[in-house]
């Protein structure tokens, strides 16, 4: 099989894909990016494109047909559908429950992802240190401060500072505004609970960079950006590496395989042409895999290596959400407004649980909340005339807060290759098992009831707890199974996503991870990728000369 040869292959072009290209081109290597969906450009984003312009007004029936599990995700619909994996073709096996949403395009999930972004502090790199469960990591929050902030810069992430240690502050833009009911349980909740609301941080301009304009508050970001307003990686880190001329961009190209020369190392990455099913090769001295958690944990297992550890496939965790409460918020009058703009973000209530302490109500970490509050009208009252007017006129803000809580890192939470399941391209297919523990569920409890506690605190009315314990995976931060660890006996990877039994494989995404926190993960993957790549272009240099 004829194979071109690079300096990198980069698996994957979505949130840490893109930054792998763009830190290895830039300096100076020559990049093959594979990616298994097709190219994306900016005619293909809809979300200005209202239901009645679309064929079945947004009710495709298709939708659910092809992709019953990605369906199920509030981002998946009639609009962007095509961007999600067809889990006929994609399929894998749930051991237990597991929702494994996928995309397969040209940017990947950071097309429609949800951009809240919260750096992690060393109360999650050194959770085990702290509470004696589990793993530290091999590094520290200092190490990665300098690619935090250069993340940042590039990015964008708007918010607040609060000069917290345990979610310490990014660089940031300035934040989005409150509505008065969310200002007021800011003010409330610090003032007789002692702890912090603040604004959602998330990865929207809310002024101008490079070239990307602020966000102009239409609504659904899960459908594109016609203004890149929401950092997604096909028009900025894609883009930037496609601009140095050094990088090629094969996209219907899905990595089946690492192949190995003799002498332990990798030499290239066969993949499958998914347009011909053409089965084709592309070799070079360093392998990067960015093709999400479980897609790079699968390739690993497909190739037969980086597994003398044991520890491939095992410590699986996602965020355990859907709880918390919501209540009625009188103290402010609801008048009619024209609907739009609509604010892309809602607030953010920081840990509070097991800052000092080890354990509270018998379970170690700890949770955030995302939430918000925005004045709702009844539009279905009955009646006609004076009557419908006033009871539509008379709207009533609601406020909810929603609980992200910490997942333990644990071997029996693993995935495996079944090699006698195949997708439509001939490539094994994952089998998951996950659950949750006693210690997310107890954490998940508790969340709920401090929801409760805080909205009261607030002069919420009609508070009730709400949801129920989500589907592992579904809150799509799926984290761990190719973990770092300085130990090669306990970890797949070492301290800069070097794999330690084949030196020239680097997984940086989520696969790497050690512990799950309780944050948002992307910004942090975003940050250990540019790591990464800054060491092996060091490396790389220094064996050229
Ligand atoms: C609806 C939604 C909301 C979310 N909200 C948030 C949020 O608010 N904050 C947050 O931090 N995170 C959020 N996430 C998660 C976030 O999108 C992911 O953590 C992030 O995109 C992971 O980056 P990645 O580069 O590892 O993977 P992805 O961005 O998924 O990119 C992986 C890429 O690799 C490609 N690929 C996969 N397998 C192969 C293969 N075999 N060969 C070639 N290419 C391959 C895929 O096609 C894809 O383009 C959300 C996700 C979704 C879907
Ligand atoms: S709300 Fe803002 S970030 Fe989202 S799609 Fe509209 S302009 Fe872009």
């Amino acid at each position: 099989m004829q194979a071109d040869r690079y300096d990198a292959i980069v698996v994957g072009s979505g949130a840490t894909g893109g930054w792998a290209a763009k830190k290895l081109t830039e300096s100076g290597m020559r990049v093959v990016m594979l990616e298994a969906g097709g190219n994306v450009t900016k005619k293909d984003y809809t979300e200005h494109t209202q239901p009645w312009q679309l064929p079945y007004l947004g009710m495709s029936p298709k939708v659910f047909k092809d992709r019953p599990i990605q369906g199920t995700c509030y981002a998946c619909t009639e609009h962007n559908a095509k961007w999600f994996v067809n889990d006929n073709e994609n399929p894998y096996t749930q051991d237990k429950p597991y929702k494994w949403i996928r995309m397969r395009v040209l940017g990947g999930r950071s097309l429609s992802w949800g951009r809240q972004s919260y750096r992690m502090g060393d109360i999650d790199f050194k959770a085990a240190s702290k509470d004696g469960y589990g793993e530290d990591w091999p590094i520290q929050y200092s190490d990665l401060v300098p690619y935090y902030d250069e993340v940042e810069k590039y990015v964008g992430i708007s918010g607040m500072s609060e000069g917290l240690d345990h979610l310490p502050d990014s660089i940031f833009q300035p934040a989005m505004d409150f509505t008065c009911t969310e200002a007021h349980l800011r003010q409330q909740v610090k003032a007789k609970m002692g702890r912090v609301v603040t604004m959602g941080r998330v990865a929207i301009l809310t002024k101008p960079l490079n070239g990307r304009q602020p966000c102009h508050y239409c609504g659904p970001c899960e459908r594109g950006c016609t203004t890149t307003s929401y950092f997604s990686s096909p028009f900025t880190t894609v883009a930037d590496a496609m601009r140095t001329g050094r990088m090629t961009l094969l996209t219907n190209a899905a990595a089946a395989r690492v192949t190995m020369q003799d002498g332990g190392k990798a030499d290239g990455v066969e993949y499958i042409d998914t347009k011909t099913r053409e089965l084709k090769r592309v070799r070079a001295k360093v392998i990067v895999l960015c093709a999400s958690t479980l897609e790079s944990t699968r390739l690993l297992m497909n190739s037969q290596i980086c597994n003398s550890s044991g520890a491939l496939g095992k410590y699986l965790m996602d965020h355990i959400y859907q709880g918390g409460a919501s209540g009625l918020m009188p103290m402010f009058e609801a008048k009619p407004w024209a609907g739009s703009p609509r604010r892309p973000n809602g607030i953010y209530v920081p840990r509070f649980r097991n800052i000092k302490e080890k354990m509270t109500n018998g379970f170690i970490r700890g949770y955030g909340y995302q939430g918000g509050s925005t004045p709702g009208f009844s539009f279905n009252s009955p009646g006609f005339g004076k009557d419908y007017k006033d009871a539509v006129r008379n709207g009533q803000f609601g406020m909810s807060l929603g609980l992200w809580g910490e997942c333990l890192a644990r071997a029996e939470n693993h995935v495996e290759l079944d090699r006698t399941k195949r997708d439509a391209w001939g490539i094994p297919t994952l089998k998951v098992s996950a659950d949750w523990s006693d210690n997310e569920k107890k954490l998940w409890e508790d969340g709920r009831n401090q929801a409760a506690e805080m909205l009261e605190a607030s002069g919420a009315k009609n508070i009730q707890k709400t949801g129920q314990y989500s589907v592992p995976g579904f809150c799509i931060h799926e984290i761990g199974t190719a973990r770092m660890s300085n130990d090669s006996k306990k970890g797949v990877l070492n301290k800069y996503n070097q794999a330690h039994d084949v030196e020239n494989v680097f997984v940086t995404d989520g696969a790497a991870w050690v512990s799950s926190g309780c944050q948002n993960p992307t910004l942090t993957m975003m940050a250990i990728t540019v790591r990464a790549c800054d060491y092996i272009a060091r490396e790389y240099s220094k064996r050229m000369v």
